[in-house]
């Protein structure tokens, strides 16, 4: 019987009912280590891991958002992270998706904090207010900023997915009148991730719920507490458009021939070379592209209040208020990009607050 019910809960027992096969399984854990940047040699281990898991419970809030990034995790399909993803853990609360709602459904969330106090997780979309004691974000009477402390606070681990949880977002741009601010300033000192984006990319997070499962713990993590496999590199070191800017092609109007041609959207106003983040190999939609292959000049939607730092987006880099580099169009080139990356690397070896955990030698 006990060995039924293990089997029942187990992510394998879930897979098995849906239809998932095994192979479906292991192309799952293999995206997932490259995504983590993480070598084969621990597929078996992850494979191992993710099927012997006994579910976790997992809680998924929403405060000042556009369900964007909900949206963004249930529709995904390469190969079938929604499924798996879905199956990894038991969604005790996700507002978007739950069957319940009013008291029952808050009765769920505050059955899940006490039951489960120290071993959920809790993942957080949408930025939280702060001003006039939170009133412009309530849930069942509550104030999100009192929600956030109670269910965060009593987590294993919090994810704050997306720019709006990570930072506050485009609620938190100037002038900000709710006071909006991101998990971390809402609820410092809590065990926390974030996905920064607009939206976030669900590869990267299914990546990070993999990992903790497989590890135990959550991946290493720059100064701005994103991890480092999807933050670490500028998006400029990675664009299939960089021979056209190394060679000075760039598009000069919408629709010219040189957007024709894909050239270089640096002159269009494209932040690719102040911004890190996996958009390009990560993609979108299964894989099929991101915005620079699609024509559009990067936005920095990944970096630290980009609405109110990378804006205007179609400015070019040296004039965007606030980003304080001193040189022009011309200029611009490999000293920038050099500068960026200097700034990231030594700031991130400098401050970075969490190292990766020791991964345990396996064989595959
Ligand atoms: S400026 Fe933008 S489009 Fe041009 S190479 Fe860099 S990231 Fe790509």
């Amino acid at each position: 019987m006990l060995a039924v019910e293990t089997e029942q809960a187990s992510l394998a027992g879930a897979l098995g009912r849906r239809g998932i096969t095994r192979r479906q399984l292991v192309k799952f854990c293999s995206l997932m280590l490259t995504t983590l940047a993480l070598p084969d040699k621990y597929l078996a281990a992850t494979v191992a891991a993710v099927s012997k898991a006994k579910k976790q419970v997992l809680v998924w809030m929403q405060f000042q958002d556009c369900a964007g990034c909900s949206e963004s995790m249930l529709r995904s399909s390469h190969p079938e992270i929604a499924d798996i993803v879905l199956d990894l853990f038991s969604w005790e609360y996700h507002e978007l998706i739950m069957a319940g709602s009013g008291a029952a459904a808050n009765a769920v969330l505050d059955r899940v904090v006490t039951q489960e106090k120290g071993n959920y997780i809790a993942v957080v979309e949408g930025g939280i207010p702060t001003a006039d004691g939170g009133v412009y974000c309530t849930i069942g009477g509550r104030s999100a900023l009192d929600i956030a402390k109670t269910v965060c606070g009593n987590a294993a681990a919090t994810i704050a997915v997306g720019a709006c949880a990570a930072d506050g977002g485009f609620m938190r741009a100037h002038p900000n009148p709710t006071g909006a601010v991101g998990l971390e300033e809402a609820v410092p000192g809590i065990r926390l991730i974030n996905m920064n984006g607009c939206a976030h990319n669900p590869v990267n997070t299914a990546a990070v719920l993999v990992h903790y499962l497989t590890f135990r713990d959550l991946p290493a993590v720059d100064q701005h507490n994103r991890p480092l496999f999807a933050y670490g590199r500028v998006i400029h070191d990675q664009c299939e458009r960089r021979a056209h800017y190394d060679a000075g092609r760039f598009v000069t109007e919408w629709g010219d021939e040189g957007h024709r041609k894909g050239y270089c959207l640096y002159k269009m106003g494209c932040k690719g070379p102040a911004a890190t983040f996996n958009c390009p190999t990560a993609q979108w939609n299964d894989h099929t592209s991101w915005p620079i292959r699609a024509g559009h000049g990067c936005i920095a939607c990944a970096s630290p209040r980009f609405w109110d730092h990378m804006s205007p987006f179609y400015d070019r880099l040296p004039s965007v208020p606030g980003f304080g580099v001193e040189v022009t169009a011309g200029e611009l080139g490999l000293g920038l990009v050099g500068a960026v990356v200097a700034g990231v690397t030594v700031h991130g070896l400098i401050t970075m607050i969490r190292p990766a955990p020791p991964y345990p030698e396996t064989k595959v």
